[in-house]
């Protein structure tokens, strides 16, 4: 809700029900007008060029009707409209922003007994129910999934679920399988240390998904880390080892008969370090 408007010559105060005050650059503003003028009413999408805008809108009136901000541009015969919620969602200020953002949840074994779960026919039957494990998802940066049907090409289905399964050098799906002459150490049944997958290929993976179809052998436990907060308890105890990290591009390198991958980068950009540990 908003208590009181004012217009000025760089910006718009809004002063909010609370108290609080947020400004919004007039340009911004006109910029951002979603009358049917200006943004086509079936898709939202923008009907005038920017160039054509004044070079510096200024509101000759801005008035409070009905909740919302209602300006009348200088020099231009255009009205814009401005819902409170609109202009609440859109607030510009350093802490509205912040608090829009996702907030990572930076984890370490104490949460063993708490991890984020979800089982996949809820997901499917419910929109509640995706809709929790993509918001534990973005928090941990991984969800534990059960019940998705021990098939192959399951994950991929999951994986369409959650966005688009992007094809590599692998395949749509790469398989993990013991083999007698591995190209990747992943298929070999030696010990995986604390790793981050596919820094050498770019982009790197946003998500990687990891289906158990069968396991005929004792261990095969998947460790994960969370990499978001090993960088802040590097960055915390070793700045300058974390800083000389975050500055110097390192390269990574993958080859087999068929490809040859290669990505030069400060970090590796995946959040998690996957270990499998083979007993
Ligand atoms: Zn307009």
């Amino acid at each position: 809700m908003i208590r009181s408007v004012e217009s000025g010559n760089e910006a718009l105060s809004v002063t909010w029900q609370s108290g609080g005050r947020s400004g919004f650059p007039n340009i911004w503003l006109r910029d951002n007008c979603h009358c049917a003028k200006c943004r086509d009413p079936r898709n939202g999408q923008r009907l005038f060029d920017a160039l054509d805008l004044p070079a510096e809108p200024k509101p000759l009136e801005a008035t409070l009707e009905h909740g919302a901000v209602v300006v009348r541009w200088a020099g231009e015969d255009h009205e814009s409209r401005y819902p409170a919620g609109w202009l609440e969602a859109h607030d510009l200020s350093v802490d509205a922003r912040a608090k829009r953002r996702v907030a990572h949840r930076y984890w370490g074994a104490e949460i063993a007994n708490d991890l984020p779960q979800a089982d996949w026919p809820l997901v499917l039957a419910e929109p509640a129910q995706e809709l929790r494990m993509l918001e534990g998802l973005a928090a941990y940066g991984f969800v534990i999934l059960h019940k998705v049907p021990p098939e192959h090409g399951q994950v991929a289905a999951v994986g369409d679920r959650l966005g688009h399964v992007r094809v590599t050098n692998y395949g749509q799906i790469f398989d993990v399988v013991s083999m007698p002459n591995p190209n990747n150490l992943a298929f070999t049944s030696a010990e995986l240390g604390v790793h981050t997958d596919n820094p050498y290929r770019d982009p790197t993976p946003g998500l990687q998904l990891l289906h158990c179809l069968e396991a005929d052998a004792p261990g095969g436990d998947t460790l994960l880390v969370d990499g978001f907060r090993a960088a802040e308890e590097m960055r915390r105890r070793h700045p300058e080892e974390f800083a000389l990290l975050a500055r110097l591009p390192l390269p990574f390198h993958f080859a087999d008969a068929k490809a040859d991958l290669r990505a030069i980068s400060t970090t590796a950009r995946c959040r998690h370090l996957i270990c499998r540990r083979i007993r």
